[in-house]
């Protein structure tokens, strides 16, 4: 059923949902230490007419109510930037067509004089005043319920200039790496590329993971002498340090590492 008042949604069981673009930037707010509420607390859930906050909504624009989806957003003030800084910046990217916040349809923000803003985009950019303060409320356009637009959008770092605008293939490039490193840190034999956190698309791709291949092929090298009872001539003390060395352990992994301490690593 899609319910359309509270009483629906109660006897529904209360179900809801983050649009894609809500999530999305509530969970690159929350790394920057913010607070965001999605879901309306009971006096949203019951007021008449029911907004944004909740999943049934009498005032989606420009479609209709995305049910179980809600597609607002408060943004607490106890994060790394002050939200009139946060408020601006995210008005300046509005109206100059960042994707990010294509899908915004409106704010309700406090500036750095103290006045308050309903600063709406249905479809023309509109500002009035508002006396919604104390947090930063946005809501968001039917239309891109489901949009992956805002992820990867920080308007945090734009504000303190540490934002690097990486285009699909950087971003791309940079989860290929995180990918390898992963697979290097867990030394598994085979690299597995999951999904691209920017578009959520698969990459469809597995690798051998070079390194953790090498360092099997040496343990058994290793294994394979000290079965066959070989006298090896190595510096005892040269080895041992260089295999304890933390780093070293590490990036040799907990297998090989377990070999060649059991190759007599003690006898000195
Ligand atoms: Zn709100």
């Amino acid at each position: 059923m899609t319910a359309t008042t509270y009483l629906q949604w109660v006897a529904d069981g209360q179900p809801w949902k983050p649009a894609t673009p809500v999530a999305d930037l509530r969970d690159t707010l929350q790394r920057h230490g913010f607070t965001v509420y999605v879901l309306g607390d009971e006096s949203h859930q019951k007021a008449q007419p029911p907004e944004d906050h909740v999943p049934y909504s009498h005032t989606p624009w420009p479609g209709k109510q995305p049910y179980p989806y809600v597609l607002a957003m408060d943004v607490m003030p106890n994060g790394d930037l002050s939200l009139d800084k946060l408020g601006a910046q995210l008005v300046k990217d509005k109206n100059a067509g960042v994707s990010g916040v294509h899908g915004l349809k409106y704010l309700n923000w406090t500036d750095s004089n103290g006045n308050c803003w309903h600063e709406s985009w249905q479809p023309k950019h509109a500002r009035e005043s508002s006396d919604d303060r104390g947090h930063l409320h946005l809501s968001w356009r039917t239309d891109f319920v489901t949009s992956t637009s805002a992820a990867g959008y920080d308007p945090v770092a734009r504000v303190k200039g540490i934002d690097v605008a990486l285009t699909d293939e950087e971003w791309a490039s940079l989860q290929i790496a995180a990918y390898r490193i992963k697979a290097i840190q867990d030394n598994t034999p085979t690299i597995v590329y999951g999904v691209n956190a920017r578009t959520k698309k698969p990459f469809h791709a597995t690798e051998p993971n070079e390194l953790a291949v090498a360092l099997a092929a040496q343990a058994k090298a290793i294994e394979d002498l000290k079965n066959a009872g070989t006298s090896v001539v190595l510096d005892p003390a040269t080895l041992k340090a260089a295999l304890l060395d933390p780093q070293v352990l590490a990036a040799l992994g907990a297998a090989t590492a377990g070999a060649l301490a059991e190759y007599h690593l003690s006898k000195e």
